[in-house]
């Protein structure tokens, strides 16, 4: 099949994210990728920018993830979790609890982050239930959340910005807060955080559990917020025995310059959501950990068991290759190479700010983000973007990156040359 009736399938029958079927917005056929770049079918080579929605962190076909995944497959590809176990399952465990915080010992395997939050929100519901605290029904967050596209997740998402703002009228009541105000890198003011502390001690009685993404809200704006916030919600929750679920789907696995973003709060929350990078990119996977505590009153109530359990759950070559990408961020060069990474976004980025078109510049760990004044042509600085030799997604107002922890210094520079070009094209301005 030659690329041009490759592309017309696509456009026919495919479906792609948040997409029209009626006027799709042209796509870029892939032919490999390799180290941090993504080679078209027309040959031409793009340096990635978005590690696939925050998950290559290593870069593509990275020999030991691949070998990882040749190994298993040799044995199994996939078995049933119910009433079987195996070797990659308990390896994986083994590796997750020496990471994360030593409080989370129970671990719920699913295959997608979206799911990984869905679960997270039945254990806090179940939890609630077996204590006999049958009022507790509801969920609190910020605006400006991100927890996926599934129903409930969908509930906790911002309800006008989300993307979800259509079903708004048949989701479950979430109580909403304001998304935090003060910034990662400005100086802590107590009122930022009055008004979830407004919203809990009205609700209390109601409310089973707050989720958030903590420091980062990810496609909900890419906004750092100050880790003090944190640290008080965490008090709060403590203080009227309600949940704190943090999606860390986006942000783990060093993203933020840390292991897991809540390490600049110091705060271990009851449930931690981990998805995206958790495989390095290879293969849909995520998990859900929590607390003897949650674990043991989940399983003294009734039913006395975890109402979930996915066809996939604790899939073996998932498994396998996810304990490899761990052995790898574990190493620490990772992080380091992260800090390097976040050094050289600082630098790079700052010429920016100065521009008439550019709201604000932001750079955490390994995220750069660009906020433009006004919405992007998303299309118009796509077809730019892959014309000088780069992969990035805007969205909205923002252009933002988060390169595979692996890209050199010079491939970055070539990114950042290629944002450039790109935006001095289109907006038809120096830079
Ligand atoms: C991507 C994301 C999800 C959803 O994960 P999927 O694997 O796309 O279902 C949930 N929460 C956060 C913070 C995310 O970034």
């Amino acid at each position: 099949m030659n690329t041009t009736s490759l592309l017309e399938l696509d456009r026919n029958h495919i479906w792609h994210p948040y997409t029209s079927m009626d006027h799709p917005l042209p796509c870029f056929p892939v032919a490999s990728a390799e180290g941090v770049e993504i080679t078209l079918e027309t040959g031409e080579k793009l340096i990635d920018g978005m590690s696939s929605w925050w998950a290559a962190i290593h870069g593509y076909q990275h020999p030991q993830l691949n070998q990882a995944i040749q190994n298993q497959i040799q044995k199994m590809s996939h078995v049933m979790f119910g009433g079987l176990t195996h070797r990659p399952a308990v390896e994986l465990a083994t590796q997750l609890l020496k990471i994360t915080p030593d409080a989370l010992q129970k671990i719920f395997y699913s295959d997608s982050g979206s799911v990984a939050v869905e679960v997270a929100l039945k254990m806090a519901l179940q939890y609630q239930m077996s204590r006999g605290r049958s009022t507790r029904t509801k969920f609190a967050t910020v605006r400006n959340g991100y927890h996926g596209d599934t129903w409930h997740a969908m509930g906790v998402c911002d309800p006008d910005t989300g993307m979800h703002s259509i079903y708004k009228d048949r989701l479950a009541p979430t109580l909403f807060a304001p998304s935090p105000k003060v910034s990662f890198f400005e100086t802590w003011d107590t009122s930022d955080f009055k008004p979830m502390e407004q919203l809990i001690l009205s609700n209390h009685e109601e409310v089973a559990a707050v989720i958030l993404e903590p420091i980062v809200q990810g496609a909900g704006g890419m906004r750092f917020y100050h880790p003090q916030y944190l640290v008080e919600l965490h008090r709060l929750c403590q203080q009227h025995d309600i949940l704190l679920i943090f999606d860390e789907i986006a942000t783990g696995f060093g993203r933020t310059g840390k292991m897991f973003a809540l390490e600049h709060a110091g705060v271990v929350p009851d449930i931690l959501c981990l998805g995206k990078a958790i495989t390095g990119g290879m293969m849909s996977f995520a998990t859900t950990m929590t607390t003897v505590e949650v674990a043991t009153t989940i399983s003294q109530g009734t039913p006395g068991v975890i109402m979930h359990g996915p066809t996939f759950m604790g899939n073996p070559l998932a498994c396998a290759v996810a304990t490899q990408s761990l052995e790898i961020i574990m190493q620490k060069e990772t992080l380091t190479k992260v800090k390097t990474l976040e050094q050289q976004l600082i630098q790079e980025l700052a010429p920016f700010k100065a521009l008439e078109i550019v709201d604000d510049v932001r750079v955490l760990g390994a995220i750069g983000v660009i906020e433009m004044k006004e919405a992007v042509d998303m299309q118009m600085l796509q077809q730019s973007f892959v014309k000088h030799g780069i992969w990035l997604r805007p969205f909205g107002k923002l252009i933002y990156m988060m390169p595979p922890y692996i890209m050199s210094s010079k491939a970055l520079s070539q990114l950042i040359k290629g944002l450039k070009q790109s935006i001095s094209e289109v907006y038809h301005i120096d830079i």
